[in-house]
């Protein structure tokens, strides 16, 4: 003891050891804060690039950690992945979404009657033997109709193309949209687009954002492989004008990020804007 030329893993065993206890706490933590409603959703208004008018909101989970404040999804999401514990996370904003979207619904039949929630669901949920019974628990418990619920997925889960393609088919039949999020960050080809019963191609922000060289001829690329295979294109990340006009020209279906609004708070949510 003392010596750490002799003994190499006394040197470095408190500290994995510390990560490994730091882990288990928030994990322990996690599970209270899901079962005492500590979580949160937030929403970001989706908006059609051609006319302006709302579609909808993406549903975003906060966590509201007593004496931590509000925590994002980075600090807990990939603690909450490296167990089941992220099915039963997704399965609570599933729940939550859904409701609150009826809830609007029911106080502006109007304007609030047509828009569509999406809900993100991690690649462990998805391939999990529970992920198609915790969709349609939430749409009987809440009443939504599920044309009005999309599925995001992240496509650098569809490693496991086959398996992924089966639960998403699955997912389908329910009557939900399934959205292939980050698109442009996984492995997934624009040649293989075809190949997944998906719905809407949501591209990643990194690509959305990006004005280097080049930027605009590769969202212009992926636009038209999307509506060549039947999909609905979505940007995200879009911060700039000048980028919602680009996507405008390219026929972009939609768009979402800071340019319209930040994630709201439900109480913060107008179901009837943004019109622009
Ligand atoms: P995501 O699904 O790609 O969500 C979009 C993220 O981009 C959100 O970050 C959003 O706040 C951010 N964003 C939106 N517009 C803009 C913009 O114009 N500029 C910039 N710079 N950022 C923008 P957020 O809320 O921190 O969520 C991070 C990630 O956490 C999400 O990425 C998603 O992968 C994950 N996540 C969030 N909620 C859930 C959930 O309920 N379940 C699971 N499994 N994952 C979730
Ligand atoms: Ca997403
Ligand atoms: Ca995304
Ligand atoms: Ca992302």
């Amino acid at each position: 003891r003392g010596d750490r030329g002799d003994e190499p893993v006394e040197f470095f065993a408190p500290s994995l050891r510390r990560e490994q206890d730091d882990r288990i706490a928030l994990e322990a933590a996690l599970v209270d804060a899901i079962a005492h409603d500590e979580l949160e959703v937030h929403y970001q208004p989706v908006v059609a690039v051609g006319t302006g008018v709302l579609d909808g909101y993406e549903a975003l989970v906060r966590w509201n950690r007593p004496g931590h404040g509000l925590l994002q999804p980075d600090a807990f999401v990939p603690v909450a992945e490296k167990s089941d514990l992220i099915c039963a996370l997704d399965r609570w904003v599933l729940h939550e979404a859904a409701r609150q979207l009826v809830a609007w619904t029911e106080e502006d039949p109007i304007g609030a009657a047509d828009l569509t929630v999406a809900v993100n669901v991690s690649g462990r949920h998805l391939a999990s033997a529970t992920i198609v019974a915790d969709v349609a628990a939430a749409l009987h418990s809440s009443g939504l109709r599920p044309e009005r619920l999309t599925v995001e997925v992240t496509e650098t889960v569809l490693v496991d193309v086959p398996r992924a393609s089966l639960q998403m088919s699955a997912l389908r039949r329910l009557g939900v949209s399934i959205s292939i999020d980050d698109f442009g960050t996984g492995y997934t080809s624009i040649g293989h687009l075809g190949a997944l019963p998906a719905d809407i191609l949501k591209i990643d922000r990194s690509l959305v954002m990006s004005t280097g060289p080049g930027a605009t001829e590769l969202l212009a690329l992926i636009v038209q492989a999307g509506h060549a295979h039947g999909l609905l294109v979505v940007a995200e990340g879009v911060e700039q004008q000048q980028r919602l006009d680009d996507l405008r020209d390219l026929r972009y279906d939609s768009a979402q990020g800071y340019l319209f609004a930040r994630p709201l708070a439900a109480d913060d949510v107008r179901t009837t804007g943004p019109r622009r």
